[in-house]
């Protein structure tokens, strides 16, 4: 398995934040029968969980620096927040980042905006997120129209972009961000939740953002949604939808909840990634 690449001019990485269990009780159609398969075909307890990574992204093309969300930081314990220590172990500098593309401004995408004082994790950089997710979260009126959302998630949005102030750049879903990269609207797991798509040398990556929290069991059952999904029906939708198109082309794929890198092809009623392996990129 690879999860670094080069797309074009583009070195593409993988920054591993955490492991979170994923069971049942965040994927609740999985307390069942062909549930219970699924975890035990991969070697797990009849109801799971399984082992699943939250993801950040380095993208650097020359001597520029982005990356691809922030990992969460300390809000999910001291398990997590490892996206600082994975990018210096690649030999890159915070300082250096010049921009933070963000699919979503859920807690394990944001939080590691932050430095354990909540001061900028990365002083340099802008912050860049589609519009219709940043007027979501911030837009006071907000947690009056959405009482499902909790306050807290509010209000982590608000502390982690606040030393950012000024330099939040807000694009609309589907635009670019850079020649070669592009925000791609996947909504319904949040607001404005998007992918971004890379570009370059005749390649195409797709990171898809929260399109599945495990690909053992969404693969399998596109339709099984998660907890954390703002419009369960829409976000499976917008997974079937593209999960069918990505089964047709030569796309690759990476996931804020994915091990690898990979092809989605089609099995049975439902879909695998095929993972890359060194030497046949
Ligand atoms: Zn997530």
């Amino acid at each position: 398995m690879i999860d670094n690449i080069q797309i074009g001019d583009f070195t593409f990485a993988t920054l591993l934040d955490g492991v979170f269990p994923c069971g049942p009780e965040l994927i609740q159609a999985a307390a069942s029968t062909e549930g219970e398969q699924l975890f035990l075909g991969a070697g797990l307890p009849p109801i799971g969980p399984s082992p699943e990574p939250i993801n950040a992204f380095v993208l650097k093309r020359g001597n520029r620096l982005w990356l691809i969300d922030a990992g969460c930081g300390r809000q999910l314990g001291p398990d997590f927040g490892k996206t600082h220590a994975a990018l210096e172990a690649l030999g890159y500098k915070a300082e250096d980042v010049e921009a933070i593309v963000l699919t979503h401004l859920h807690e394990d995408h944001i939080g590691g905006l932050l430095t354990d004082d909540g001061a900028a994790a990365f002083p340099n950089a802008r912050i860049i997120v589609v519009s219709e997710e940043l007027a979501f979260w911030t837009d006071p009126t907000s947690p009056a129209k959405n009482p499902d959302e909790a306050q807290a998630k509010f209000d982590v949005v608000q502390s982690a972009l606040k030393p950012y102030e000024g330099k939040i750049e807000s694009v609309p879903a589907d635009s670019a961000i850079e020649p070669g990269v592009r925000f791609v609207a996947l909504f319904g797991h949040s607001p404005g939740h998007c992918g971004v798509l890379i570009e370059g040398g005749g390649q195409k990556l797709l990171m898809w953002g929260d399109i599945a929290h495990s690909t053992l069991l969404q693969l399998a059952y596109p339709h099984w949604s998660i907890v954390f999904d703002f419009d369960e029906g829409m976000a499976a939708t917008t997974r079937r939808k593209l999960l069918a198109q990505l089964a047709k082309e030569d796309t690759l794929i990476a996931g804020s909840h994915v091990r690898g890198i990979g092809r989605i092809r089609s099995k049975e009623d439902g879909y695998v990634l095929q993972l890359i392996e060194p030497g046949i990129a």
